[in-house]
């Protein structure tokens, strides 16, 4: 089973300390939220699992980190400056503001009113002015807080490509905070305007275009799966000609039950991710080319043309770009509704138990004395903590009995609790209880990091 809606991961997160209403005790800011201590663990590791199996298992693909504010030429020349927006309208009787295309009927979702203004283009990007002496509408001081990763990747394509001598096809990823001044944000963390992103461009020989946008397809389809998603809540999405960016040839989407409590299926699902075929749009739109075929001027701001010699075959080209883009927050958010599981217990209570991956569990290994007034206990418990320590994240918790402990830690998605006992002076060993299955087995205290790690490492 999954959560039932998105509600019961807002509450389990505030909880236990995954995700905290940003500005709290000033009465918050609109869909701004905060990572505690739990959540930053679970985020940490999903960008963690999606950069090794990217960055380290492929022999194909570099990472970088591009910076947040860049010049405001990069924006120019992608289109953001013109084409990032979504359509707006306003409700002439509340004035409250919606995103035309996400309404469901002509009227206003707050107060119901049909006196809707016009859609009109609202452009998505943070607005910011750079240096310390510029006034508010200096135009030369503009700058945009970025609304992509990708773009700090394109404009890095020569340096990353003379610098590492790869040939085609490569990749280049990044990881990091992206804003959008959305009209709507919303529905927890799924829609805010802070996020951030996972994206990879690969660049390719056009001809080998669909079919490596395809591979990429398939295989994230298995990395949502190989990070515990159900594929019954996984569905492909193809966009139609009308839903995809201009650049694109071919984008699929990977989408997500978000919304299992709606009745109707279809609205159900949304983007968890998407990847597209973004042809070689990007790298020459930021090229140096005087003119185009139309003879009309194209980029003469930039000094360098991001084409790609190919030694084999002496020709020059802009390569395509098959670009898997991610969001760290919706995948963090589908990881938790699909971990959330409910159970009754002995003694026929509801228990959570969040059966996260191993690998994404932000505590692995709780160690838990079975008496907490008898010394020698305690320090044997603390001493297999401390020794744990340097090789896996483990908590010492003696704050309850037994059956409070293991619902706490059930319910954060620990894989294992540790307990120590009065036989564990005698014999050296130690129950070891696991948290989908609530067996126990006992292990020598000398083999338990060797026993913990076999079952964490990619679990
Ligand atoms: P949507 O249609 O939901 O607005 P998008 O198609 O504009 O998203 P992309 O530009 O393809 O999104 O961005 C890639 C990924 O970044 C998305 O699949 C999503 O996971 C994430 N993302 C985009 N916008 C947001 C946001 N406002 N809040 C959280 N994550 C986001």
């Amino acid at each position: 089973m999954s959560a039932e809606n998105i509600e019961t991961i807002v509450n389990l997160s505030k909880r236990r300390g995954f995700v905290f209403p940003s500005s709290d005790i000033y009465g918050g800011l609109g869909s701004s939220w905060d990572y505690g201590q739990l959540g930053v663990e679970l985020a940490n590791n999903i960008k963690q699992n999606w950069w090794r199996w990217l960055v380290y298992e492929r022999d194909d693909i570099e990472g970088i980190d591009s910076s947040i504010i860049q010049n405001r030429l990069v924006w120019k020349y992608s289109g953001h400056e013109d084409t990032f927006s979504d359509p707006m309208v306003d409700c002439r009787e509340c004035n409250s503001r919606w995103r035309a295309d996400k309404l469901e009927k002509p009227e206003c979702p707050n107060c119901g009113s049909k006196d809707l203004t016009e859609p009109r283009p609202f452009n998505l990007m943070f607005r910011t002015t750079m240096g310390a002496t510029s006034a508010e509408d200096d135009p030369t001081a503009l700058a945009y807080l970025r609304p992509e990763t990708a773009q700090g990747i394109f404009i890095n394509f020569l340096n990353v490509l003379n610098t590492s001598r790869r040939k085609l096809p490569f990749g280049i990823a990044q990881i990091g905070k992206s804003f959008r001044n959305e009209v709507t944000p919303g529905n927890f963390i799924f829609r805010t305007r802070e996020f951030e992103q996972m994206e990879m461009e690969y660049f390719v020989n056009p001809e080998d275009a669909p079919r490596i946008l395809q591979e990429w397809i398939d295989s994230f389809w298995q990395w949502f799966q190989d990070l515990g998603i159900s594929e019954k809540n996984l569905l492909k999405y193809e966009q139609t000609d009308a839903e995809r960016a201009h650049y694109a040839v071919r984008t699929v989407d990977i989408l997500y039950r978000f919304f299992p409590e709606r009745e109707d299926e279809d609205k159900q699902w949304d983007e968890l991710m998407g990847i597209a075929n973004r042809t070689d749009y990007d790298l020459k739109a930021h090229s140096k080319k005087p003119e185009n075929e139309e003879g009309k001027r194209l980029n003469s701001d930039t000094t360098d043309d991001l084409s790609y010699f190919d030694p084999h075959t002496n020709k020059r080209f802009y390569p395509y770009v098959i670009e898997p883009a991610a969001g760290v927050n919706r995948t963090l958010l589908a990881v938790l509704m699909d971990a959330y599981t409910e159970k009754e217990d002995e003694r026929g209570e509801k228990r959570v138990i969040l059966k996260l991956k191993p690998e994404l569990a932000p505590i692995k290994v709780a160690i838990l004395p079975l008496k907490k007034n008898k010394d020698e206990i305690v320090e044997m418990a603390q001493k297999i903590k401390k020794d744990l320590l340097g090789s896996m994240r483990a908590v010492y918790d003696d704050t309850g009995s037994i059956g409070k402990l293991y619902a706490r830690q059930d319910e954060i998605g620990t894989p294992f609790c540790v307990t120590v006992d009065f036989d564990s002076l005698e014999d050296d060993s130690v129950t070891v209880r696991d948290r989908d299955t609530w067996e126990q087995v006992r292990v020598n205290a000398d083999q338990l990091k060797n026993y913990l790690q076999e079952r964490l490492i990619k679990s």
